[in-house]
């Protein structure tokens, strides 16, 4: 069994932590810290689901310092997570599970690290919590955005505090904000690349206005949702163990294009080429949809033996780094949602 730490003040050490590497010394497993507010609903954060994402760890450290004399204006949870990958530098350590496909509601619960997640959560939900933010990095050139599960007034509240990019997902499961939107107002926050200080600033203030925050507004129509871009996820695209692939290596089967990472969050016209794939090869995309069945005729054509976009579409999570391409997929592809329809 994965052992949980509970602590309920801020540990000696933590705020002059420089790298999340060193974080083990400080708190050699998972651990929940539990910090009382004027507010007594609790806002929870989730830092270090992936082990190399230290910009939430940065963030909740400057949140600390600035309240090391006063109280926080309301009850705080922290959970950080993937310790043991953290000290590696890793997302996750070989063996290991994602630490943000284990929550409830997914579909590997049944594992180590879904116990330890199930403990959390039940921990979290009995102090009521008010609302709840999952603090991630990713590879690529992508700007900050915010996910979230349910397209609610309160959801878009508070996607609209961190920014004007929204993506909107359901799948996959076993994710933090869709396993805590059961119980309170959930986003995941992506910051850009780790370590920046910008993505710790932004990640802070947001920490930071979510501890004033009163109550959520009831409005029926609030201006910031009508100023938000939200959109959603049509395809996760991956490429099969089967085929090999490089952005420089015009011997592989799959020649892919390094310009693309300029294009995340960007709307691409039908015809985009993504890739060249090698003559006679067969090489190609999966492109899963939300029922993870492979659709790639649906989103892509070959063309002259290229991988092209069959429709207009917006690619996010483009990254350079043929490692996590393995390891997770190589992007994802988006279409935008017109709210004025969704929300009711
Ligand atoms: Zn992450």
């Amino acid at each position: 069994m994965i052992p949980l730490i509970e602590m309920n003040e801020v540990p000696e050490g933590l705020l002059e932590i420089k790298e999340a590497k060193e974080l083990h010394r400080v708190m050699p497993h998972p651990t929940l810290l539990f910090l009382e507010g004027q507010k007594k609903a609790p806002l929870f954060v989730t830092v270090l689901l992936h082990g190399n994402e230290d910009t939430g760890l940065l963030a909740i450290q400057k949140i600390l310092r600035k309240y090391r004399e006063r109280k926080l204006p309301r009850s705080l949870i922290v959970f950080f997570g993937n310790v043991y990958a953290a000290k590696e530098g890793l997302r996750r350590l070989e063996g290991q599970p994602d630490y943000n496909r284990v929550w409830p509601g997914g579909e590997m619960t049944d594992t180590q690290e879904g116990r330890l997640i199930a403990r959390v959560v039940e921990k979290v939900a009995a102090r009521k919590p008010f609302a709840s933010i999952d603090i991630h990095n990713n590879t690529g050139k992508n700007p900050h955005y915010g996910c979230i599960n349910k397209l609610d007034h309160d959801f878009l509240y508070l996607a609209s505090l961190f920014g004007r990019l929204v993506v909107f997902f359901e799948t996959p499961t076993g994710v933090q904000s869709l396993a805590m939107a059961e119980y309170c107002p959930a986003i995941t926050v992506e910051c850009g690349k780790p370590h920046l200080q910008q993505g710790t600033d932004h990640a802070a203030e947001f920490v930071d206005s979510l501890l004033h925050l009163a109550a959520f507004p009831d409005h029926v129509v609030l201006q910031n949702e009508r100023e938000l871009d939200v959109c959603h996820t049509v395809s996760k695209v991956v490429i099969p163990e089967a085929y090999s692939f490089s952005y420089s290596d015009e011997n592989a089967d799959i020649l892919l294009f390094p310009k693309l990472e300029e294009d995340n969050f960007s709307m691409l016209e039908a015809g985009t080429p993504f890739a060249r794939v090698k003559e006679g090869s067969g090489a190609r995309f999966a492109a899963y949809d939300d029922h993870d069945v492979d659709r790639f005729d649906a989103f892509f054509m070959i063309e002259e033996n290229e991988i092209r976009l069959k429709k207009p579409l917006m690619p996010s999570m483009i990254t350079l780094d043929e490692r996590v391409i393995r390891q997770d997929c190589f992007c994802y592809l988006m279409e935008r949602i017109d709210l004025e329809k969704r929300i009711v």
